[in-house]
């Protein structure tokens, strides 16, 4: 069954409260939860759940469940034994989740820096990039983090958007990520808009205000083939 994704409605929440639906070989499904399941290039949340007795069961990745908008929350060691619809308190490294937001939310503002398609994408805490179908002659590093950079420090709200199917069919342009298809099915896709910057399909977890994420630092860029230039990129601070 599908959970209730609290993180799409507010993506600061580090605790909450949920209940077990289901235990299984994979690991625990609740009800709502503020874990984001790894997808998108975004690397799933860490974190814990506590039962009321004060037990703390570490969570060590969090992924996609079989159903649509399902969620999987991966125990650093053997299923616990769980009541059915047992409450639990959930905690999230956010840190860890805080420098995925900035990290994720910078390579938003990059794509606007560097236009061509988006061939791949990670976002992992310490670093993120971005692959491009760009030749390699086109991409300074310099310039893309002063670009980048100069874009940051407008701080800009962001906001997030909802399309129908079909408006989004009508708008292919916005769909950059040749590699990742927006998820389809549910008759709606969840967009990320940058006002003046960028408007693009997107399920990760973004900061509130692109102010917020303080500075980039192109680490490197290299070829990873034919249509794959990758710029890798950290956070400045
Ligand atoms: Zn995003």
């Amino acid at each position: 069954m599908s959970t209730e994704l609290l993180f799409r409605e507010n993506a600061y929440l580090k605790t909450a409260t949920a209940r077990v639906v289901a235990v299984h070989e994979r690991g625990i499904e609740l009800d709502r939860t503020i874990f984001y399941p790894q997808g998108g290039g975004q690397i799933g949340d860490t974190g814990t759940l506590s039962r009321a007795g004060g037990e703390r069961i570490q969570i060590t990745n969090t992924l996609k469940g079989d159903a649509i908008d399902s969620v999987v929350h991966v125990p650093v060691l053997g299923l616990p034994q769980f009541e059915p619809g047992e409450t639990l308190t959930l905690e999230i490294d956010w840190e860890r989740r805080y420098r995925l937001m900035r990290l994720h939310t910078a390579l938003h503002v990059m794509s606007c820096v560097v236009v061509a398609p988006v061939t791949g994408g990670n976002i992992a805490p310490d670093k993120a990039r971005l692959d491009f179908d760009i030749d390699m002659s086109l991409l300074d590093a310099v310039k893309i983090e002063q670009e980048t950079n100069a874009l940051i420090a407008r701080g800009i709200e962001t906001e997030t958007v909802w399309f129908t199917d079909d408006e989004l069919d009508a708008r292919p342009e916005l769909i950059k990520t040749m590699s990742v298809q927006p998820p389809r099915g549910a008759g709606r896709v969840r967009l990320l808009k940058i006002p003046g910057i960028d408007l693009q399909p997107c399920g990760g977890t973004h900061v509130k205000n692109i102010a917020e994420i303080g500075g980039i630092r192109v680490l490197r860029i290299r070829s990873e083939g034919k249509r794959n230039k990758r710029v890798e990129i950290a956070l400045a601070v």
